[in-house]
């Protein structure tokens, strides 16, 4: 049997700065790389919706097309499959003798979970820590002493930065003929979806997944208009691609690596300026750190309810995630996030910290919404921030939004709200 080394994609769709696929490149074997669609992440969660929606669902599907067209021009393939990943490994096995599994790594629950159950099969599993931007190895205490408060974290990272190279793209691939064009991506309807995908033309993220779409996004955002100049200064906006980088729906999909971000922005700073506003995109890739250290921290802890934990669904609850509650803020940003699975961090803090505060309902319900509804879904940001707001979180403090206050200092002239609810 033809010996491999199996590249399990998971959520790193990309060439490059992929360190399984460097290093499986680099091991001499014939290399394979694949991604299973996994049942586990396309089912329902405790709800009637879809556990990953249509609209992270479809730009998933892009993701993974696009990564596909790359390694083929590399000589390569993904061999793509839908199921349970470790039976689809399995498979493999009975035409190929696997000698190693090069993957990313990750720390929470379920991601735990699949590794665990691909490792039960006796393969050599060579994991790799690709999804921060700073390696668990290098910061600067060990993850149980890891700071509770941001702040404190953030401090103490930054006096101590440690950022990995990038790893390069693979020139070429050696792939076996026989996982070359043998695969089919599935449908949405496949995945569960059976929603029509109406485009909608306010979107402020209309953008296509993948990696080459990650890399032509920096470029816009850095290189051709500068707007990492004014970061700082245009964050909160609410409305337009360009108020933000949007940088996180190409994150979560790993199509663009936080190591490649962080190495432009210092390339910017040296060739077109330094200022708060390059700083500050570095400052909030911290909090998405931050949050990934914190779920490596507290494990199962960190979801701050039981594993099969069933909120109960209220009419209040409804109304919110509709966009009908008595707030025209929040309904706003509310319809923002059904009609285009994206929403502002301005107007996520505010409508979490409504429901939780103002409406007195589940947390964990909005954040179940969240993870079916966003584009940019990641597990750690996304529990991480509610529980946050919530109050709940490993730095608990009364973290109340005012939000007829917050609409009149972000949306002064109605805009916001007329664009959506007009
Ligand atoms: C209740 C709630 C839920 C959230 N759920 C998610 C989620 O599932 N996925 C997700 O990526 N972000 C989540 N965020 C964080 C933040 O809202 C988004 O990262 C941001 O709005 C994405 O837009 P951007 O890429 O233009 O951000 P930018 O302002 O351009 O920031 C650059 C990058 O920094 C990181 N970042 C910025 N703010 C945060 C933050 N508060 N926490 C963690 N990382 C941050 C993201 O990777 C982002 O892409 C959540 C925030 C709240 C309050």
């Amino acid at each position: 049997m033809k010996e491999i080394a199996l590249v399990w994609y998971r959520f790193n769709l990309r060439t490059i700065d992929c360190a399984p696929l460097d290093a499986a490149v680099r091991s001499g074997l014939p290399v394979v790389p694949f991604y299973c669609f996994d049942t586990r992440y396309h089912s329902t969660l405790h709800t009637d919706w879809p556990r990953m929606g249509q609209f992270r669902a479809k730009f998933l599907m892009e993701s993974v097309q696009d990564l596909r067209n790359t390694l083929r021009a590399l000589g390569s393939d993904l061999y793509v499959v839908k199921g349970f990943t470790e039976t689809e490994i399995q498979k493999l096995q009975k035409n190929s003798k696997i000698i190693a599994i090069y993957y990313p790594k990750y720390y929470t629950e379920d991601e735990v979970e699949i590794e665990q159950k691909v490792a039960d099969l006796g393969i050599k599993m060579i994991g790799f820590d690709d999804h921060s931007l700073i390696a668990p190895k290098d910061l600067p205490f060990s993850i149980e002493n890891s700071p509770k408060v941001f702040t404190d974290f953030r401090k103490k990272v930054e006096k101590n930065l440690k950022i990995k190279p990038e790893y390069p793209k693979p020139s070429s691939i050696n792939t076996p003929d026989e996982y070359i064009e043998k695969t089919e991506l599935p449908t949405l309807s496949d995945l569960g979806i059976s929603q029509n995908l109406l485009f909608d033309s306010r979107s402020a993220v209309p953008f296509v997944g993948g990696e080459h779409e990650a890399w032509q996004r920096l470029i816009h955002y850095f290189w051709n208009t500068k707007k990492l100049s004014v970061y700082k200064e245009t964050r909160n906006g609410l409305i337009g691609t360009d108020y933000s980088s949007k940088f996180s729906v190409y994150l979560a999909h790993g199509c663009i690596s936080a190591r490649s971000i962080f190495w432009q922005i210092k390339k910017y700073e040296e060739s077109v300026e330094t200022n708060e506003s390059t700083y500050w995109l570095f400052f909030e890739l911290l909090w998405r750190d931050f949050f990934f250290f914190t779920a490596m921290k507290l494990k199962g802890n960190f979801f701050k309810v039981p594993r099969n934990y069933t909120p109960k669904k209220t009419k209040i609850f409804e109304k919110w995630r509709q966009g009908e509650t008595h707030e025209p803020f929040v309904n706003a940003n509310m319809k923002e996030l059904l009609y285009t699975g994206f929403m502002s961090n301005r107007g996520r803090q505010n409508v979490a910290s409504y429901l939780v505060h103002n409406l007195k309902q589940d947390w964990y319900l909005g954040a179940m919404w969240f993870e079916s509804q966003l584009i940019d879904y990641d597990v750690c940001s996304n529990y991480g921030n509610w529980t946050y707001v919530a109050g709940i979180g490993n730095d608990p403090r009364n973290r109340v939004f005012n939000v007829k206050r917050q609409a009149e200092m972000y949306d002064p002239d109605g805009s916001y709200q007329n664009l959506w609810l007009g």
